[in-house]
């Protein structure tokens, strides 16, 4: 490992970043196992990573009551949503191994305890809705009904789905340092970005030195665009539009909850430990449905007080291209009306790509739609 001096940038959630990586037991074969779902696979990874500082496993009751119920660990420190695994019963033994969904084991997890919990309340607080019909909430109605809490060391490290994308927090971090960079903006993405995403990162990015594009790469509902075909739009627009000495791209590999606004703040934390000071938080974060009202993902921050959180949210509002104007703009920028703003659909966009219709260059840059069609094609 280099030596990059990483101490100007800012310090990971509660101080010092967690590693939980470590080596197989020699008694592994003979522990019970628990076999993980995808989203507690991610979860798994990012407390080995670090990427979940200052956990060091799934969490216990007294951090989950206290999560659920104020948004803060048992010890205060801010914490929005509950990182748990989900089991049928207490385990014999005071070790497990925790398994992937082919049976092979990852990690071990030292029991400290197995506690019930009421799936309806978890939804209504953290979710902020009881409803099957939220991607997030049906899951959790749809998982084991006891929490298994305990520190966790893993020994086998996911295969990453883009390997030269996955940066631990710590390889995050001496990127920066070797960059130069102190000030760093965090740029969380689900969607290939179009020009609208573009503006508001180079907006961000003229405040500070560089920019993370950290699309999200675990777990997302069925009718999201594929993490490979958004890969290839944020390699080609990086390639062509932004300074490769500002911007890193890297894959971000939490599983997605559509908490809305209490992921929000989780992402801002995970992106503290990545090493970011700022962080991007658009309209409707992190949302799904109309579950959420548009700015509540913005106001939620609002319930930490100033520098609690140490990462420092941007808020930003849509943006377009104005004829008028002659520029990307915003309603906060821009005067004119919506006959003036070249506005797309989603629905609208889809429809054109795939026809194999390039939108206008207004909305989105060519070689973006180039591999979109390309996409929709095969
Ligand atoms: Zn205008």
């Amino acid at each position: 490992m280099s030596a990059v001096a990483t101490e100007h940038l800012i310090k990971p959630h509660g101080g010092e970043l967690v590693d939980r990586t470590g080596d197989a037991p020699a008694d592994l074969g003979s522990l019970e196992t628990v076999q993980l779902s995808s989203r507690e696979l991610s979860d798994l990874d990012m407390l080995a990573s670090g990427a979940l500082s200052p956990l060091e496993g799934f969490m216990g009751q007294a951090d989950y009551e206290s999560v659920i119920e104020s948004m803060r660990l048992s010890n205060g420190l801010p914490w929005s949503l509950p990182v748990c695994l989900a089991v049928d019963g207490a385990p014999s033994g005071d070790r497990v191994a925790l398994t992937d969904e082919a049976g092979t084991p990852l990690a071990v997890l030292e029991v400290e305890g197995v506690y019930d919990y009421d799936k309806e309340r978890e939804a209504e607080l953290a979710y902020r809705t009881t409803d099957t019909a939220h991607p997030g909430v049906e899951r959790l109605f749809s998982q084991k009904d006891k929490y298994l809490a305990g520190k966790v060391t893993v020994f086998e490290r996911a295969t990453p789905q883009f390997p030269e994308l996955a940066l631990d927090p710590v390889d995050t971090r001496r990127a920066f340092a070797e960059r130069g960079w102190r000030r760093v903006v965090g740029f969380q993405t689900r969607n290939p970005i179009h020009r609208a995403h573009e503006y508001l990162t180079k907006v961000a990015l003229e405040t500070v030195d560089g920019l993370l594009i950290h699309p999200l790469v675990g777990d997302t509902k069925g009718d999201d665009i594929p993490a490979a075909t958004r890969v290839a739009c944020y390699e080609t627009l990086v390639q062509g539009y932004y300074p490769a000495d500002r911007v890193l791209v890297a894959a971000f590999p939490a599983a997605m909850r559509y908490a809305g606004p209490r992921e929000a703040i989780w992402h801002a934390i995970c992106r503290k430990n990545y090493g970011c000071s700022h962080f991007i938080v658009g309209r409707d974060h992190a949302g799904v449905g109309s579950y959420y009202g548009t700015y509540d993902a913005q106001l939620i921050f609002d319930d930490f007080e100033p520098h609690e959180l140490d990462i420092e949210p941007m808020f930003f509002e849509h943006t377009f291209w104005c004829k008028v104007c002659g520029s990307m703009a915003s309603t906060k920028s821009c005067p004119h009306g919506d006959d003036d703003r070249v506005v797309l659909s989603g629905t609208k966009v889809r429809e054109m790509l795939g026809n194999g219709e390039v939108p206008p260059v207004e909305f989105t840059r060519p070689e973006v739609a180039e591999v979109l069609i390309e996409a929709y094609r095969s």
